[in-house]
C-alpha cells in the first residue's frame, strides 16, 4: 500500500561515512528494544490463569542511518514493539498469520512517506527527518501488514482502518498528523485516511464491533456497503450523515 504525501525537495544527505557507526547504534538500539519487550515484570491479572505468550516478534532494520536519523530509527523500533502486538491481537485473521518479522527499509531516495508491501514496510528517510514527529505512519502501515486484504478495494476503507488503528493504537501525542476533531458536509466517508477514520472512530462509539467486522469481511473477501447497515442498523449514507451533523458543531 503506498502512501503518498507532500513532496520534498531536501538535498541528499551523504551517509557513507557515518553508515557504519550509525548502524552499529541502531545494533544497540534494537537490542534495546527486543530485550524490553522480552522483559516484563508484570504479573497476570489472574494468578490461575494460563500465562499466555506474547508472540515472538521480530524487527529487522535496513538501510543507512546517520547521526540524525539513528533516535527517528529508536523510536520507530520502540514503537513497533509497542504497537504490533497490539494490532495482531485486534486485527490478525484467525486462520491467515500475519508476519512476525517485519522488514523495516529506510530508504534515501523514497519521495512518498511509506508503503508496505507484505513484511516489508519502507520509510522515507528524507520524510522522517523533516517530519520526525509522524513516526505514527508505522502504526499506518504495520496495520496494511496484518491486514493483508486479498483486494484492497475499497481503497478508502482500507485506508480508512489504518488511520483508526493509528489513532488508537499510537503514538498517544502525533502533532501535525492529520486527524481531524470536526468533519462537515463538504467532506465524504470516501476521502479515505484521516476523514475516514474520524468517521470509523465515531461509528466503533456508537456500535461497537462494527470496525472489527467490516475489517474481517475486507480480510475475507466479502465486504459489500451494505455491511454498515448489517452491523448498525443504518445505511452508510445516513450514518454519515448522522456523523457529520454531531461532529460539524
Ligand atoms: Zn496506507
Amino acid at each position: 500500500m503506498r502512501d503518498t504525501g507532500q513532496s520534498e525537495n531536501s538535498t541528499p544527505i551523504s551517509l557513507r561515512t557515518l553508515r557504519f557507526t550509525g548502524q552499529a547504534l541502531l545494533r544497540l538500539l534494537l537490542v534495546g528494544a527486543i530485550s524490553a519487550a522480552a522483559c516484563s515484570d508484570e504479573p497476570p491479572a489472574d494468578a490461575s490463569a494460563p500465562v499466555k505468550t506474547e508472540p515472538k516478534l521480530t524487527l529487522i532494520l535496513e538501510g543507512p542511518v546517520d547521526a540524525e536519523f539513528a533516535p527517528i530509527a529508536g523510536r520507530l523500533t520502540t514503537l513497533y514493539y509497542e504497537c504490533y502486538p497490539k494490532l495482531l491481537t485486534r486485527f490478525e485473521h484467525p486462520t491467515r498469520k500475519a508476519p512476525r518479522k517485519i522488514r523495516l527499509t529506510f530508504d534515501p531516495k523514497l519521495d512518498i512517506p511509506a508503503h508496505c508491501s507484505g513484511d516489508r514496510v519502507t520509510v522515507s528517510i528524507k520524510w522522517l527527518k523533516a517530519h520526525p514527529d509522524d513516526i505514527g505512519l508505522l502504526t499506518h502501515e504495520l496495520t496494511h501488514a496484518v491486514q493483508a486484504y486479498p483486494d484492497s478495494n475499497p481503497g478508502w476503507l482500507t485506508e480508512g482502518i489504518a488511520d483508526y488503528a493509528r489513532k488508537q493504537y499510537g503514538p498517544e501525542k502525533q502533532p501535525g498528523w492529520n486527524f481531524p476533531d470536526r468533519l462537515s458536509s463538504r467532506q465524504s466517508y470516501t476521502n479515505s485516511y484521516g476523514v475516514t477514520a474520524r468517521f470509523l472512530v465515531w461509528i466503533e462509539e456508537k456500535h461497537p464491533g462494527t470496525v472489527d467486522t467490516l475489517h474481517r469481511h475486507m480480510q475475507d473477501r466479502e465486504f459489500r456497503l451494505e455491511d454498515f447497515q448489517t452491523a448498525t442498523g443504518k445505511t452508510v449514507d445516513e450514518l454519515w450523515e448522522a456523523c457529520v451533523e454531531e461532529l460539524s458543531q
